[in-house]
């Protein structure tokens, strides 16, 4: 056994161990302590020769105060960096310096309280989609100095990864709301702008207003503007504006979604005012009209015979007049817009839905979808020039909702940016190992 041991192990010295787990040059191990459950490594810098960065004599070692770092676990056990750091004179008494501290990146930035690897960890950690109280539980130490470490290094490195916004021929602009953390229901708009050809976030601003929005386009480069092709959209006026203002050049396209949640709100909205006229309240649970509310809003495809079936006979029994029906029928023709690849077909579909929608005979809820079909017309039937849309936008929306509630404490609008984008914008993880904060 003695023999096998030799052969395959190298005996070192238990010093060149632990400098082995810090892993830096010119830092020394100078001490190691067992705390409970929690490792501590007393480390110093070797000692060099330091000169004044003012007069350039010699200076000398003052004093040497601990600082103590959240370091990576060690075979499971938590490990913290005690530092000694090493506080400089120079020895010139004519020089106006008094002292300053020898800092080292590489171990830890100034004023992060989590070793430099141990924040580069946390930071793709968060990326990946682990919520910092996880981090901060793994790494035995408290939310906001893995909060704090993670909103450093994450805005280094979305600053650093500019590629992130390079490539792109199309964006999107689309609103989502974020509430602040003060525990109050207090929704603040943001736009996320978004690559909608690499389904990737690449910025989020803090408004959903023109001079905001115009702004940033405005600051991207001359190459970046001229290589957008489509701007896709919901029917916002605003994102309508900068587009034709800031991106002359690019298609606008709205969004699907948005065009089919609209058909199904004016189609709730019908079947809501006709639930009221026809029986003097709001739905309940055995009113023909309140049973069938989900089955409305279904790909009419999605039904089979008894499901029709059971549509037409709750619709003749709470509808009259037809009016739901109308609006049912709207709705899926909205759909089969959609479902064509012909772009002469669907112009031709659109126009006849529009004006179809807009006789006086219609509900007056049909007529006002009618007259918002009218004023995007040609936005909305660039999305079968465009085959691009926000659709990948809403699925990151999702993800941003989900980084929501995974980040409990947004205490402000650049955290929130930061976790996004470190989640749902792709960032080249591998630019965070060459990323220093000093
Ligand atoms: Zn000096």
């Amino acid at each position: 056994m003695r023999q096998n041991f030799r052969s395959t192990f190298v005996l070192v010295h238990p010093t060149e161990i632990l400098e082995a787990l810090v892993g830096l040059k010119d830092v020394r191990v100078l001490a190691y302590e067992r705390l409970g459950p929690r490792v501590e490594l007393l480390i110093e810098q070797t000692p060099r020769k330091v000169l004044c960065p003012t007069c350039s004599m010699a200076a000398h070692v003052k004093e040497r105060p601990i600082v103590r770092y959240v370091d990576l676990p060690v075979y499971g056990a938590a490990m913290a960096l005690a530092w000694k750091k090493h506080r400089m004179a120079c020895v010139n008494d004519a020089c106006p310096v008094n002292s300053w501290v020898l800092d080292d990146h590489r171990i830890a930035a100034k004023n992060c309280l989590l070793t430099t690897r141990a924040a580069k960890w946390a930071t793709k950690q968060v990326g990946d989609g682990r919520t910092v109280s996880e981090v901060a539980k793994e790494l035995s130490c408290d939310w906001h100095t893995v909060n704090d470490a993670v909103t450093t290094y994450g805005a280094a490195l979305l600053e650093a990864d500019r590629k992130r916004l390079n490539a792109t021929t199309a964006i999107g602009l689309d609103e989502t709301s974020f509430v602040k953390h003060n525990g109050h229901a207090h929704p603040r708009y943001a736009t996320t702008v978004a690559d909608v050809a690499n389904h990737q976030i690449i910025e989020i601003l803090p408004s959903r207003n023109y001079v905001d929005v115009a702004g940033w386009i405005e600051s991207q480069s001359k190459d970046w503007k001229e290589r957008i092709v489509f701007g896709a959209l919901d029917m916002s006026a605003t994102y309508a504006a900068v587009y034709t203002v800031m991106l002359p050049q690019a298609a606008q396209v709205v969004d699907p979604f948005h065009v089919i949640s609209l058909a199904n709100r004016c189609l709730d909205q019908v079947r809501r005012r006709v639930q009221v006229e026809q029986l003097g309240h709001r739905g309940r649970r055995d009113d023909p009209l309140y049973r069938v509310r989900r089955v409305l809003l279904m790909g009419e495809e999605k039904l089979d015979n008894e499901g029709s079936e059971r549509l037409s006979a709750l619709l003749s029994l709470g509808d009259p007049h037809g009016e739901v029906a109308i609006a049912y029928r709207v709705k899926e023709r909205l759909r089969d817009f959609y479902r064509t690849y012909d772009l002469d077909e669907a112009k031709a579909i659109l126009r006849e839905l529009l004006e179809h929608c807009l006789r006086k005979a219609m509900p007056p809820e049909v007529q006002k979808l009618g007259r918002t079909i009218k004023t995007w017309f040609d936005k909305i039937c660039n999305f079968h020039i465009a085959r691009v849309s926000n659709g990948p936008t809403e699925a990151l929306n999702n993800l941003i909702k989900r980084v929501k509630r995974v980040a409990f404490g947004f205490r402000n609008f650049e955290n929130y940016r930061i976790r996004v984008l470190l989640y749902a914008g792709k960032p080249n993880w591998r630019v965070l190992g060459s990323i220093v904060v000093r």
